[in-house]
């Protein structure tokens, strides 16, 4: 099978890999695990100056991205999906990150890794005309509740979720499952507290029952603290998680 891949469709197509270049997500690149391919939204503009956007229709502040220069480049995407040297199995969905659309969580990062991959549309200025989000199906996804300049650096936090799901990433295969809302022990909770040596840093010791190596007692100390600090942090997802048990 191909590897997961992402398409990026931008105006700042340096902006990628950026940060994800380096470290896990660096190294999976490098090994072949995943795979990004980036595009230049302005190698589909027409005209002379290669604009992409243009004022808004009924006013307002701000600029709105060209249908037809977007609509160029997500035909391109397609096309590349379709005949690309990846080759394509099974629908890679197309997501416009915009603040309106569906919030980004680990439910959602795990469907789209458990898929062939993503094109990623990358919004700058007010957005993109609605039409050509009609037009190709578009799905919206956001990264949380708040303006970003740009849609980048909300496609690299989705790929920096999706990737480290991707099979041989992670270095320690156990790893995933036990972070904060992962699918096994600690499911629908927030990560209990981490220590690590030294075990007395500035009179403060760590918790006693962790240094005695009886995992049960240590794992039920994990689940209380891990229960009671969503309790107290979440409580959206404490009610979830309290509904879910029963
Ligand atoms: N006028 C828009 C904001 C545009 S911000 C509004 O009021 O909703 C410019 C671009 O940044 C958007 O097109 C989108 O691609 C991206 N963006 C901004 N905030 C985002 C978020 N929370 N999640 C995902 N993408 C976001």
């Amino acid at each position: 099978m191909a590897a997961w891949r992402s398409l990026v469709l931008t105006i700042f197509p340096e902006m990628f890999p950026g940060p994800l270049g380096q470290s896990l997500a660096g190294k999976a690149l490098d090994k072949g695990l995943w795979a990004l391919d980036v595009l230049d939204i302005r190698n589909f503009a027409r005209d002379k100056h290669r604009s992409v956007d243009d004022t808004p229709f009924g006013g307002g502040a701000g600029m709105v991205m060209r249908p037809d220069v977007v609509d160029a480049a997500l035909s391109a995407a397609r096309e590349s999906w379709s005949g690309g040297a990846t080759g394509s199995e099974g629908e890679a969905p197309v997501l416009y990150l915009s603040p309106r659309g569906r919030l980004l969580t680990q439910d959602v990062v795990r469907d789209l890794a458990a898929g062939p991959g993503v094109t990623l549309l990358c919004g700058r200025y007010e957005g993109v005309d609605e039409r050509v989000l009609e037009a190709h199906g578009t799905l919206e996804v956001s990264v949380g509740d708040y303006i970003l300049s740009g849609g980048e650096t909300a496609a690299l936090v989705l790929m920096d979720a999706v990737v480290r799901l991707l099979p041989g990433v992670m270095g320690n295969a156990d790893s995933p499952g036990e972070e904060s809302f992962g699918a096994e022990a600690f499911e629908g909770l927030l990560e209990y507290p981490l220590y690590t040596r030294p075990a007395d840093w500035q009179g403060r010791p760590v918790p006693e029952v962790l240094t005695s190596g009886h995992h049960e007692n240590i794992r039920r100390w994990r689940q209380a603290r891990a229960e009671e600090i969503t309790r107290q942090r979440r409580p959206d997802l404490w009610a979830r998680y309290t509904k879910d048990k029963g």
